[in-house]
């Protein structure tokens, strides 16, 4: 079968959990081909990405590759492409993987999709657009497949690949080198999930009411291992961070299980939301827009009702 390129995606030498995703994905179309992009790779990373399919790992240890932004990245896929005429590339729907998918589109004359929710049988890709606003089926028809899928569009699943390493020495072209990156700044984590990558993620609007209030939703975030998000209300309101903003302005994200509480459904909140898997509700309003898209719905006062769905799920631990 033919090789299908994953971009992988890591933090100081760890694989995310996004790049297992695409292994699954790739398996089922072809045969993956891990690509790692700059120094770093561990023993630990070689044998994650073996163990979730990669029946090779190409590495391109060189420094310069991190050093100047995405294009390196663009190239290096680039090269990759001409070289063993893959039958796609994949690479997460992340801000630096949609940049890296352009900019190798470019390069190698072929279509790209991005925000794809799902692939399957000739690279057709169910692609969520407009904002979210509908889906659709898509498929490249010029050049090689570059599909970018979003985190949690499919379920990851071990499966031992060979995981032949193969040292890739990429020539970085004058361009690729305009933007040098000059400092890196570690954001400091808390202990949940980041946003797009979370199976879980509560969010309050504002019907959560104040700051203080987030407690309850960050509370049901924790006994469930989610990460928490917010409607732009609510952070406007400065009840909780920016970053944290889920929709057509801030975050999008795809979890196995959305839970809005407080949040009336507006559509551009819903652009950033909707392709979760399951979506619960809580509103206090039965015609609140939201529950038009729920998959689960609970009319009531949040302040009531989310305590105490944490202390059932607290109980079941
Ligand atoms: C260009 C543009 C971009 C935008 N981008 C975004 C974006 O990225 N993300 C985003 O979220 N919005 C965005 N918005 C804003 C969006 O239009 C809505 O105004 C916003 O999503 C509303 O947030 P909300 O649902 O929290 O508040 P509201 O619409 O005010 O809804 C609050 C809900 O809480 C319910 N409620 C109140 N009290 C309780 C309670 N005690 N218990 C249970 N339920 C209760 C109410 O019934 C109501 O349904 C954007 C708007 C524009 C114009």
């Amino acid at each position: 079968m033919s090789e299908i390129l994953v971009l992988v995606e890591q933090v100081d030498g760890e694989v995310k959990k996004v790049t297992l995703e695409l292994l699954t994905l790739a398996r089922s179309l072809g045969t993956p081909a891990a690509v790692w992009a700059g120094p770093g790779i561990t023993a630990e990373a070689k044998a994650k990405l073996a163990e979730y399919g990669a029946d090779k790992i190409y590495v391109a240890g060189s420094e310069d590759i991190v050093g100047y932004v995405v294009a390196p990245k663009a190239e290096l896929l680039a090269q990759l492409v001409a070289a063993k005429s893959p039958a796609a590339v994949l690479v997460a729907a992340t801000a630096e993987g949609k940049e890296v998918a352009g900019r190798l589109a470019v390069k190698t004359d072929s279509g790209v999709i991005t925000d794809a929710v799902g692939l399957g049988e000739g690279f057709v890709a169910e692609q969520s657009i407009f904002g979210g606003g509908v889906n659709v089926h898509a498929k490249v028809t010029r050049g090689t497949p570059i599909v970018a899928v979003r985190p949690n569009s499919t379920a990851p699943e071990a499966a031992a690949g060979a995981g032949a390493e193969e040292e890739v020495s990429v020539t970085l072209s004058d361009s690729a080198k305009a933007a040098r990156v000059v400092e890196r700044v570690k954001q400091e984590k808390g202990a949940r999930p980041e946003l797009t990558e979370a199976a879980i993620v509560v969010s309050g609007g504002r019907g959560v009411g104040s700051a203080e209030n987030f407690s309850v939703i960050e509370g049901l975030a924790d006994a469930l291992g989610a990460a928490v998000g917010a409607s732009r209300a609510a952070t406007d309101a400065g009840w909780y961070p920016h970053q944290f903003q889920v929709g057509q302005t801030g975050k999008t994200v795809s979890p196995q299980l959305y839970i809005a509480a407080g949040i009336s459904g507006a559509i551009q909140h819903r652009a950033g939301m909707q392709t979760a898997k399951t979506i619960v509700a809580i509103n206090k309003d039965p015609e609140a827009p939201i529950f038009e898209l729920a998959d689960y719905g609970v009319v009531g006062d949040l302040h009531q009702v989310v305590p105490q769905l944490t202390d059932e799920v607290n109980k079941r631990k």
